[in-house]
Order: structure tokens, then C-alpha cells, then sequence
């Protein structure tokens, strides 16, 4: 039985204090609950909000790394500069990465191999647009985006990995994908999964669903049988807004 994972995704949100309050808050809030929770803060506020958290059940991500280990590389941050300053885990190939600044699977793929050898863990989002959804191509985009981005990783890296399926028309919008929509694609990556790595890999992987999910929707969604947790955007932004989908995850 996989337990749930819930991940909230700062993006380039707050400053320094507010950073802190809400590391404070969250330490507090999700104190006893009983599931995997990660918080993943811009770059230049993840060694004070490690200092906050360190000894909690939440765990540091980064947004995103370097595809490459060091040297001449300008305004880029390493793997192993994450890891020396406390984070565990790493989300990549966001859509907002994909869209915003023209990441496609094969630097994603460089950055998951990356990341491992930096004995970071990961969260790789892929996700349909709506374009993708109305042509009814969501499954097959989403095998695409698994089979490059997970391309050369092997059975016992991929215990490393969790994905996250982030309709990319659901981000920011508002809008969620309906429990069943998102429960069928879930069901869909992980038979991709069961397909390159194995009937037991494919039941271990931790396949995480993003989305506008917020406290009145998480219920619902994490219910599915194939949803084993949460990629938050906005409402990880608020000790009030995140911590309800992090105690449904720990029912
Ligand atoms: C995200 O960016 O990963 C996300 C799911 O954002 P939101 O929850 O704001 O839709």
C-alpha cells in the first residue's frame, strides 16, 4: 500500500520573513500527521527555511537544477550545492519550465540523471495541454514526456522518482481535472510505468496529481485508488489553505 505524498510548490513567491512564517506555521500544523510532505521554496530562501524545518516530517525540494555538475555555467545551481544545504528532492520538468523557459525531455532527462548522481530525489511533472486534451492525445503526451524523461533510468533510480500528472490547462487556473479525468490518467501512467519497468515498480511509484488542488477538492481526488498525493502550486502558500489537503492525505 503506497502511503500519500503531498508537495507544495512555492514558486517565485514571498520574501524572506514570509518564507519563515510559513515554514514556522507548517511545522506546527503538520506535526503528527502521517504521510511524505515536501515544501520546495525559490532557490535563495531554501538554506533559512532548512533551518526551520530540519527535524520536522517535512521534507526541503528545490523548483529546479542544473543539468550540469559545476563550473562555467551562469546563474545556475548544482545538484550537489542542493544537497549540501539540506534539500532532498527535486521538481522537474514542471510546465512551467517546459513553457516558460523551453525545457524539453531531453534536458529533463539530463537533469533527472543529474539530480540522482547528486543523490537528489525527484518529481517529474508531465502533463497534457488543453490543445492535447480536446484532440484526445492527453495519454499519449504523457507516455512521451515519461519514456524521454525517464530515459536511461534504471529500476533501482526509478525508487527514486515519483511523477507528478499536471494538466498544464489546470495550473493556476482554477480548474481541476474531475476525479475520474485525473484517476484515468493516473491509471494510465502507471500502466507506462508497468510496461518499461515491471508490475512492482508500477505499484510502488508514487504518482502525484497537480492541479488547482485546494481544500475542497483534495478529498475527493486523493480518494482515487491511483492518486497517491498532491503537487501545490497556490494553495501551498498559506498555512490555512495547504495544511487541510495534507490532513486528508494522512487519513
Ligand atoms: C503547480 O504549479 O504545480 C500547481 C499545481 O499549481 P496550482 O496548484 O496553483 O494549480
Amino acid at each position: 500500500m503506497r502511503s500519500k505524498y503531498v508537495a507544495g510548490n512555492w514558486k517565485m513567491n514571498m520574501d524572506k520573513e514570509g518564507a519563515q512564517a510559513l515554514a514556522k506555521g507548517l511545522v506546527e500544523s503538520l506535526k503528527g500527521l502521517n504521510a511524505k510532505f515536501m515544501i520546495a521554496p525559490p532557490f535563495v530562501y531554501l538554506d533559512s527555511v532548512y533551518q526551520i524545518i530540519k527535524g520536522s516530517n517535512i521534507i526541503l525540494g528545490a523548483q529546479d537544477m542544473a543539468a550540469t555538475e559545476n563550473g562555467a555555467h551562469t546563474g545556475a545551481v548544482s545538484g550537489a550545492m542542493l544537497k549540501d544545504i539540506g534539500v532532498s528532492t527535486v521538481i522537474l520538468g514542471h510546465s512551467e519550465r517546459r513553457y516558460e523557459f523551453y525545457e524539453n525531455d531531453t534536458l529533463i532527462n539530463r537533469k533527472i540523471h543529474e539530480a540522482l548522481k547528486s543523490g537528489l530525489d525527484v518529481v517529474l511533472c508531465i502533463g497534457e495541454l488543453s490543445s492535447h486534451r480536446i484532440v484526445g492525445v492527453t495519454e499519449r503526451i504523457c507516455e512521451i514526456q515519461i519514456r524521454d524523461g525517464l530515459a536511461g533510468i534504471t529500476d533501482e533510480q526509478l525508487s527514486h522518482i515519483s511523477i507528478a500528472y499536471e494538466p498544464v490547462w489546470a495550473i493556476g487556473t482554477g480548474k481541476t481535472a474531475t476525479p475520474q479525468e485525473a484517476q484515468d490518467v493516473h491509471a494510465s501512467v502507471r500502466s507506462v510505468i508497468s510496461r518499461i519497468y515491471g508490475p512492482k515498480a508500477a505499484e510502488e511509484i508514487k504518482i502525484l496529481y497537480g492541479g488547482s488542488m485546494n481544500a475542497s477538492n483534495a478529498e475527493e481526488l486523493l480518494a482515487q485508488p491511483d492518486i497517491d498525493g498532491g503537487l501545490i502550486g497556490g494553495a501551498s502558500l498559506k498555512t490555512d489553505t495547504f495544511t487541510p489537503i495534507c490532513k486528508f492525505a494522512s487519513r
